[in-house]
């Protein structure tokens, strides 16, 4: 099933807080607006395991937006236009790779890949991936093999860029654990994201999925029979 209306996030072009966590998120943030809530940044607006494809490759854009369940445009208010303007759209990894492997022919696509993951390498504090992941694995030793690196190296991603953040996420304590791998388990164990592009209210669609949340979460803790 496809999403109703494309859900939009800004690039903001003063300084803005996050309305929900508090955070300042400084200047030229990306950030989605609710209703009565302002600006939400994008970990409060469970759209930061999204990655930024930027417009311009049209068959690229296409494929990958058609397989990610979950999907936002990217918008920043031109001044000299004085309109809002398209500049990519935020997807899901697997739909990107899979839009990628589409337009595999196309020998740009393979260059601009390997870019990417240079730069995402780059980004990451190996060290800290490792220790996070080792942290998983133990306190969740019936993760599916391989998940735990995935949740380490997307809370790394996560608050790296967020400054104020990284001391207390970087203490590694069992809550900040388990706050990534719930997040990890709604988003890709659960319909949560399918929820959030059928245009459902977090907080509902949070609610919906808490059961299966804490089934798995339970499982992968090993306090249940699997
Ligand atoms: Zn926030």
């Amino acid at each position: 099933m496809k999403q109703t209306a494309d859900i939009k996030v800004f690039i903001s072009s003063r300084d803005s807080t996050c309305d929900e966590c508090g955070e300042p998120l400084g200047r030229h943030a990306w950030i989605t607006l609710a209703q009565e809530k302002g600006a939400l940044c994008l970990a409060c607006a469970d759209l930061d395991h999204l990655l930024f494809l930027p417009a311009g490759d049209a068959a690229l854009t296409r494929r990958a937006r058609k397989h990610s369940t979950l999907s936002a445009v990217v918008l920043k208010w031109s001044r000299a236009r004085k309109r809002y303007e398209r500049q990519g759209l935020l997807v899901e990894s697997e739909a990107l790779a899979r839009a990628e492997e589409e337009c595999l022919a196309d020998s740009e696509v393979r260059a601009r890949r390997r870019e990417r993951d240079a730069v995402r390498r780059a980004d990451l504090d190996q060290q800290y991936v490792a220790e996070f992941a080792g942290r998983v694995r133990e306190l969740y030793p019936n993760c599916p093999p391989g998940r735990e690196v995935a949740i380490a190296e997307h809370a790394c991603l996560k608050y790296s860029g967020r400054v104020g953040r990284s001391a207390a996420a970087k203490d590694l304590d069992e809550n900040a654990i388990r706050l990534a791998v719930i997040a990890h388990i709604r988003h890709v164990e659960t319909e949560y994201d399918q929820l959030l592009a059928n245009g459902q209210d977090r907080r509902e669609a949070r609610a919906a999925v808490e059961a299966v949340v804490s089934r798995v979460l339970a499982r992968w803790q090993g306090t249940v029979e699997s």
